[in-house]
């Protein structure tokens, strides 16, 4: 009925047909598959509907009476009724929520969740409700427990089946409601799949042969009749089609955005580059490759006719301060453009003025720093320079947000630290200037797959490597009892006029969390080390804080080691700080101690960091000591913390898409948005003449119909029929 010599336009067609036009499924059936399917379809349940909702297994399962021992550890289904559940209403990270459930030989099992949603547990298992567990078991004192085991409904086939003891395999099971058997999604299948038209691959030039990618049709064919192919084939299917899934998400956020954004002039801003080439050879160092290829972005954007919007993620200690610099030096060469730096607190950015200030003399640039505890007066000066469009370059903290602060012509903002300002904020400064390019500064090593997801509207500047001088940081975890040795090792630090920062979770005393405070660890060592220690936490008044911390700055301040709280997470930079210790570092997410221990090994000497535990066997801090890159820690941390994770990046990743596992996909994710990227930027030329999204479509049925159809087809439903919801 269907071949691939077929116009688009019916490829297309096929695919948003109406289910019930499959014999055996009429309308009646159409809408109690409705809700399954997918609950945002408000009138077709069409055939792209079904082909998307995949079934959920293609492993072996055994299909048991009861738990034994002989199947512990391994994957197996028992039917079960569920029984109780936990009396708790809250789940707290370390107690679990339990249910307790009854297996086919009698027994209870007891099914454990950390960290999820308990509305979530109850509705997959309801009290009463007679379902198959999948999972693997353990034995604990003597009961069988599960750890997030999953479930499901028993299928028509199996409630018939008198003799449920013997093993079975289980064909494709699609995640169904009780109310549908399997046959009816056999039906689906058997009027579907043998008619699906292919569909080539937009990107196939591309592509580089490694994923060994099936085609569309089989790809979607063997994804739905697992229980005939292998397991290696079923991933490739499912990998190609979560290549197309992330092509088409990517593609059309850009294509979005391309239609959305701004247009800051009418054609691109022509800088005279002398004083970046100027800026550039006053710098005592060679710039990272990392550090180039960020600035070519950078400035690339900025040269264009459209808004900026970009996010330039480096590693601590990557010298991400000089990239936001050259930028803003290219702003200013036009005469009357101004930029600004925005830091999170009074020190961050009084240090970046002082980086700064001597490059913009030399340079001939106005720089000026505005900040809180500059007296009214000053303040008051320093806002008439902004005004007035003396100051060219402005560095200064969130001040910068008020109101009183207005610009003559401001045209590159730069917040460093980014997630600590509040989105009002970030947008406050842009609506100072519509036409203001946006820059995002972090170091928070969220992995570059979940932050595609989570900021598709934004572009991002990954800038990978350190500078060269830079030797790794030693990592050791050593036990809290060694305390006092570890501080007499201190003294030779400092007589070497080496500096020190000191951690604690926790200022003062506390009911609930059993670490030394700050306050207490700053007596203790104090009475050792006397007045070289200093403590700063958030409850001293910012200007004492700042003075402490100028003082530990200094070459020859009197303070050389510093106990605090996290408050010295964010960016400040001291050269010839080596040593970090960190009190209770269980405490911590490995990300955030990453990006504690990014505040030593800055300069040319070895430096150290000490997690100081009173378990040092926990497998997770010994990570630390072996891994260097904030990505992977980040990564790690994400994988292994529960479902509800402080991100919320999960939940999100997992409902957004349909093919894609956020997890596992990393290299199809990374691969696929670089093609999406690539073929973006061939269709430049044209998009400059096409007025809309839905022209471009029509343009694109006649000249790239495959690229038409794969992205009609993955389209969001609830994004409307003819446009790619731009
Ligand atoms: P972050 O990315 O954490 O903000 P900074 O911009 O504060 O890092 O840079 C950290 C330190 O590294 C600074 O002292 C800076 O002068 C230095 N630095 C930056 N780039 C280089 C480089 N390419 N080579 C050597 N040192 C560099
Ligand atoms: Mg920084």
């Amino acid at each position: 009925m269907y071949n691939d010599d077929m116009q688009p336009t019916s490829k297309l067609e096929f695919f948003r047909k109406d289910i019930s036009f499959i014999k055996g499924i009429g309308p009646k059936v159409r809408d109690i598959l409705k809700p399954v399917l997918g609950s945002n379809i408000t009138e077709t349940v069409s055939v792209w509907h079904f082909l998307k909702h995949i079934p959920r297994r293609y492993e072996t399962f055994q299909l048991l009476d009861g738990m034994t021992d002989e199947w512990i550890d391994k994957s197996i289904e028992i039917p079960i009724t569920v029984i109780e559940h936990s009396k708790l209403k809250f789940s707290n990270r370390r107690i679990p929520f339990q249910v307790k459930v009854q297996d086919g030989l009698g027994q209870f099992l007891y099914l454990n969740f950390f960290s999820m949603k308990t509305y979530y547990i109850t509705s997959k298992f309801p009290i009463g409700a007679k379902l198959v567990l999948i999972g693997k078991g353990k034995k604990i004192k003597g009961r069988y427990v599960f750890y997030h085991p999953d479930a499901r409904p028993f299928t028509a086939i199996e409630l018939n089946d008198e003799d449920t003891t013997k093993t079975q395999k289980i064909q494709s099971i699609y995640p169904a409601t009780a109310n549908i058997s399997q046959k009816i999604f056999l039906k689906l299948q058997q009027g579907i799949l043998p008619h699906i038209p292919d569909i080539g691959s937009p990107y196939d030039k591309f592509l580089y042969t490694s994923f060994k990618f099936p085609s569309f049709k089989q790809a979607i064919t063997e994804l739905h009749n697992q229980s005939e192919t292998d397991e290696d084939e079923v991933l490739k299917a499912r990998q190609k089609l979560a290549f197309d899934e992330v092509f088409v998400s990517q593609f059309s956020v850009k294509l979005r955005h391309y239609f959305k954004r701004s247009i800051k002039s009418k054609e691109n801003i022509i800088y005279d580059g002398n004083l970046l080439k100027k800026a550039k050879s006053l710098i005592p160092f060679e710039l990272t490759d990392g550090q180039k290829v960020a600035t070519d972005e950078i400035i690339k954007d900025i040269s264009s006719p459209y808004q900026m919007f970009r996010l330039l993620q480096g590693d601590v200690g990557s010298g991400k301060t000089i990239v936001v610099f050259l930028a803003m030096i290219q702003i200013v060469s036009r005469g009357t453009f101004q930029s600004v730096l925005v830091a999170p607190t009074e020190l961050l950015a009084k240090q970046h003025f002082a980086t700064l200030k001597p490059y913009a003399d030399k340079l001939n640039i106005n720089i000026v720093l505005l900040s809180g505890s500059q007296t009214v007066a000053e303040k008051k000066a320093i806002r008439r320079q902004i005004a007035s469009g003396f100051a060219q370059m402005i560095i200064g903290t969130h001040t910068i947000f008020q109101d009183t602060t207005e610009f003559k012509n401001l045209r590159l903002a730069i917040i460093d630290e980014q997630h600590r300002f509040g989105v009002r904020q970030r947008s406050s400064l842009l609506g100072k200037n519509d036409t203001v390019d946006l820059l995002l500064m972090s170091a928070t090593p969220i992995p570059r797959t979940l932050q595609m997801m989570m900021q598709g509207h934004m572009d991002i500047s990954i800038m990978k490597g350190k500078p060269a001088n830079r030797l790794p940081v030693k990592t050791s975890l050593i036990s809290s009892n060694s305390v006092d040795k570890l501080i007499e090792r201190l003294k030779y630090r400092i007589s070497n006029s080496e500096k020190i920062f000191w951690v604690c979770p926790i200022i003062d005393e506390s009911d609930t969390i059993n670490s030394t405070p700050a306050i207490e660890r700053f007596e203790y060592v104090r009475n050792i080390l006397g007045d070289k220690v200093g403590l700063l936490h958030g409850q001293i008044k910012p200007v004492e804080r700042d003075k402490i911390m100028a003082d530990f700055i200094k070459p020859d301040g009197k303070v050389k080691i510093i106990i605090a709280t996290t408050v010295i997470e964010v960016g400040v930079d001291v050269s010839d700080a080596t040593v970090m210790i960190i009190e209770s570092p269980e405490r911590f997410g490995l990300a955030q101690l990453h990006q504690l221990r990014g505040r030593v090994g800055r300069g040319d000497k070895q430096s150290y960091c000490i997690l100081l535990s009173k378990d040092i066997s926990q497998n997770r801090l010994k990570l630390m000591t072996e891994i260097h890159d904030g990505f992977r820690l980040a990564e790690y941390d994400l994988m292994h913390r529960g479902e509800g994770d402080a991100l919320g990046i999960k939940q999100s990743g997992r409902s957004f898409f349909n093919f894609v596992n956020v997890f596992e996909d990393q290299n199809i994710i990374t691969a696929s948005t670089q093609y999406a990227q690539d073929l973006f930027d061939e269709y430049r030329d044209i998009l400059k003449d096409i007025e809309n999204s839905n022209k471009f479509v029509k343009y694109l049925m006649k000249n790239n119909p495959d690229l038409y159809l794969i992205l009609s087809i993955f389209k969001k439903s609830e994004e409307g029929t003819d446009s790619l919801g731009c």
